[in-house]
């Protein structure tokens, strides 16, 4: 295969790097119940203090420590009780030396009052008077004003991936809506004359479309939205036709099949074609998927993916998540992965970082990663895979018994 231009998986990312770190996505205001999973589109600044009134952390007594210092089972502290605070209400007293006033957890600790002790360290005697069996320390069970969230800090930063847990901060600031990031539009189309779309009756010679559906599952994953899906056949003149229009109204365009060097591969000047400066890479020493082409095309990143659907997806995973994340002006979220042992001997691939396909096994120690083989364009391997083994391009494989860094796909 006589690829033009053929760098690392490292170098490829470096390009998206270079030429689209600075791609503008436009922004839009959401509710924040609707704004799980979307990317900040600037810094949140807190305009309130929270908690903006001292609260206690637990169901008891609201104290002055002096007054239950050395208290014990014993020994109790005797109080008067100056009167009990509700919930979402003011406690408007003041508490006075020897005085105790009843706090639920959350409630607002009463001026005057230092600490709280648990309910279970205490008997209420009468209507008037409490005794305590413990003593406690300044602040002991309260949450003071400020302590969450401080007036005028950044809660959160432009570009952060919204989980549940932040729009808990963005409402407790009092956000009813919050600016993100408009998501990236991508076409994803599939270019062969042997590939049939789902409602095609399906000849003998032809399969069926399986990249459309895996990688726009994966950009959508990724926090796109699919705004096209075209199967193309191998003709450059509907294929450049079909590019075009796509490129016009996308973010992303995403092209799969017809990138390598056959007779019938066009994809690598009809995406040159679409626009300055054009075809940037043709060729990514990994394994699978070296035939892959990165563009720009007039300031949009065109992604030509090799035809086989493991190379496809996998290759997408790499590139699609440095350039969403680049686009969302955010870091791609820290890879995690799995410790295993490796059951049998794997080999690299010459010059090409390579990613094996293997599947967990749990073993007395741990896991064992279980190679899964088969031919690069056998999907059912992709599915049946828990994860990939990284074998760097310099190395020549990895022995059975080797401890290895199993990364979920
Ligand atoms: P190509 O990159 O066009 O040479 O395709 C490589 C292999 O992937 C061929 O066996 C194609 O039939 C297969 N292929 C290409 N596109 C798709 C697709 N959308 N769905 C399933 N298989 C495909
Ligand atoms: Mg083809």
């Amino acid at each position: 295969m006589d690829l033009l231009n053929v760098i690392s998986v490292e170098a490829a990312e470096n390009l998206l790097i270079k030429n689209f770190s600075d791609y503008r996505l436009n922004t839009e205001s959401v509710i924040i119940s609707e704004a799980a999973g979307r990317f900040l589109a600037s810094d949140q600044v807190s305009a309130v203090t929270v908690p903006s009134f001292r609260r206690s952390t637990k169901d008891g007594y609201a104290v002055r420590s002096v007054d239950v210092s050395g208290a014990s089972e014993t020994l109790p502290a005797f109080l008067m009780l100056a009167g009990e605070v509700n919930m979402g209400t003011v406690a408007d007293y003041k508490l006075k030396p020897g005085e105790a006033a009843y706090v639920p957890t959350g409630g607002m600790v009463p001026d005057g009052a230092d600490s709280v002790v648990m309910i279970e360290y205490s008997e209420k005697l009468t209507d008037d008077e409490v005794s305590i069996y413990r003593p406690t320390a300044v602040n002991e069970n309260i949450i003071n004003i400020g302590d969450d969230i401080e007036e005028g800090c950044t809660v959160m930063e432009q570009g952060r991936k919204l989980k549940p847990a932040d729009l808990g901060v963005l409402t407790s600031i009092g956000l009813t809506e919050v600016e993100v990031f408009v998501k990236p539009a991508v076409s994803v189309i599939s270019t062969g004359d042997e590939i049939a779309g789902p409602d095609e009756d399906i000849k003998p010679g032809q399969i069926r479309d399986i990249n459309t559906y895996t990688i726009a599952a994966a950009a959508e994953a990724l926090g796109c939205r699919i705004i096209e899906r075209v199967v193309v056949k191998d003709d450059q003149q509907l294929l450049t036709e079909v590019l075009r229009e796509c490129y016009a109204k996308s973010d992303i365009v995403l092209l799969s099949g017809g990138s390598s060097v056959g007779v019938k591969d066009y994809s690598l000047q009809v995406i040159d074609s679409l626009g300055a400066p054009g075809v940037l890479c043709h060729g990514i020493a990994f394994k699978p998927g070296k035939p892959t082409i990165i563009a720009n095309a007039g300031g949009k990143p065109v992604i030509g993916l090799p035809g086989h659907p493991v190379s496809a997806l996998v290759v997408f995973g790499i590139l699609g998540r440095t350039l969403v994340h680049l686009m969302y002006r955010t870091v791609p979220p820290v890879e995690s992965w799995v410790e295993a042992v490796l059951s049998e001997n794997v080999n690299g691939a010459a010059g090409r970082e390579a990613w094996q396909m293997v599947r967990l096994a749990k073993s007395s120690t741990g896991y064992e990663a279980v190679p899964v083989h088969g031919e690069s364009g056998l999907i059912t391997m992709l599915a049946s895979s828990f994860g990939t083994v990284r074998i760097p391009l310099n190395k020549e494989g990895l022995s059975k018994g080797s401890s290895v860094r199993v990364y979920p796909l």
